[in-house]
């Protein structure tokens, strides 16, 4: 629905999950606000429509950080929304194996960052993940049971409806050009038209970067889009996974490293991998934005982080070509996966937020400047813990002090 522009209390720019849950809790927080989302495409149009559909645990993050925080009480809300609402879901658990020698102390030093995460995490006996995932196999793993799914796109219909019973308003098909802040409002210029606001929320996922450049901003992050390729199980062979199983991750990356998932819609999909991608929307290598790629290229970050990374990124990216190779690293996890038991099954793009020094960022980060606040960096958990993010967002709307950066 588009409309055209004039003058609100607050404009929310994005109509993914984290801009849904932040114009959300700002409804309920202050009933008879006037609040629009902006939306250039549709609702979940991308990261948050196109995702694992995993309610993640908390396993990963490092203790204390925004993302560990988020996450777990971003879990729990989660959980109960979608229970509220009746919307599908699964606390299925998880289990993580480790397939090499060397993953075996990094599995243990996992199970102990994640029970400081406060997670419940059974280290499994050899017939203990037979029990769980009878075709996997490992030299160690764990279960991790608060592990859950879902379809996230189903949450982003739902939060969308209840914004606009709380009387905000979504108009997709607008393209936000710039929101800046002129001190008394903020100005938003859209396609459609001026907007005023006297507040601005940024939450544009893989266009983060552009929108608070646009608005004055020189944030310190900027966007690298990574694909994400999924493979999905065909019928005949489903019954090797029964619900997740991932590898131990390469610590010096936040990607989780190809695993399976069996989604709410109980399809078992496998991935997704992590490929440079030539675009903030490319889906495929048939898609290419010459204006993204000429500014990716144009930063020297890019090529810090290209010298830093190139020889996991050939090895990704031969992956991503030869499927075969991708089927290797599955069977580390389930030997008896088979060429001919996988297709294509779509792809998702993140926006992972790189610093100046080339350095993949790992924690949520959002920043405050006046009457603005931009989501710089909400990879993933972010879906996850989106109902932990828009409340907190939404308390940070409401302050009055001058800026503020978190992450
Ligand atoms: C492959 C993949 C797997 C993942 N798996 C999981 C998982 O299992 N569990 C989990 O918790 N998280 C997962 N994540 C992460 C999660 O999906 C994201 O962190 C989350 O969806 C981010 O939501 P968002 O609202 O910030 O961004 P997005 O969903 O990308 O939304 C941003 C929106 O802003 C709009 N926009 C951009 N620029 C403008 C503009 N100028 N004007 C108007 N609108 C604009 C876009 O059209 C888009 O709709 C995964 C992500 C990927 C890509």
């Amino acid at each position: 629905m588009t409309a055209g522009a004039g003058r609100v209390d607050v404009i929310v720019v994005g109509a993914g999950i984290v801009g849904l849950a932040t114009a959300r809790a700002l409804l309920r927080e202050r009933p008879g606000l006037d609040l629009v989302v902006l939306e250039r495409e549709d609702v979940a149009a991308h990261q948050s429509g196109h995702n694992s559909g995993v309610i993640h645990s908390g396993l990963y993050y490092k203790p204390g950080s925004l993302k560990a925080r988020l996450c777990t009480a971003g879990r729990a809300e989660m959980e109960e929304y979608c229970t509220a609402a009746g919307i599908p879901w699964e606390r299925c658990g998880k289990v993580v194996v480790a397939s090499l020698p060397e993953e075996v102390p990094a599995l243990e030093a996992l199970t102990e960052r994640g029970r400081q995460n406060g997670l419940e995490i059974e280290v499994l006996s050899p017939a203990g993940l037979a029990e769980h995932e009878p075709h996997a196999v490992g030299l160690a793993s764990v279960f991790v049971p608060a592990t859950g799914v879902v379809d996230y796109r189903v949450v982003c219909g739902a939060l969308a409806d209840e914004i606009v019973e709380l009387g905000g308003r979504i108009l997709t098909g607008v393209a936000v050009e710039s929101a800046i802040d002129t001190g008394r409002q903020v100005a938003v210029r859209s396609e459609v038209g001026l907007w005023w606001a006297d507040r601005v929320v940024t939450c544009a996922g893989a266009w983060s970067d552009v929108l608070a450049a646009a608005g004055g901003e020189k944030p310190r992050a900027r966007i690298i889009p990574f694909r994400g390729e999924y493979l999905e199980l065909t019928p005949e062979a489903s019954h090797l996974v029964k619900h997740l199983i991932y590898p131990v991750p390469d610590a010096r990356f936040p990607f989780l490293g190809v695993h399976f998932t069996r989604g709410i819609d109980d399809h078992v999909h496998a991935g997704p991998n992590a490929v440079p991608a030539l675009g903030r929307d490319a889906y495929s290598w048939a898609r290419l934005r010459p204006v993204d790629t000429a500014r990716f290229a144009a930063r020297r970050s890019t090529w810090k982080l290209a010298a830093t990374h190139w020889r996991t990124g050939v090895d990704e990216i031969t992956r991503s070509l030869v499927p075969s190779r991708m089927v290797t690293a599955l069977q580390r996890l389930v030997p008896e996966v088979r060429p001919e038991h996988l297709v294509r099954a779509g792809a998702g793009v993140r926006a992972q937020a790189i610093g100046p020094d080339g350095a993949l960022l790992d924690d949520f980060e959002i920043v405050r400047r006046g009457r603005c606040v931009h989501v710089v960096n909400a990879p993933s958990p972010a879906a996850t813990a989106s109902l932990a993010i828009g409340a907190w967002i939404a308390r940070e709307v409401e302050a009055d002090d001058d800026a503020t950066a978190i992450g």
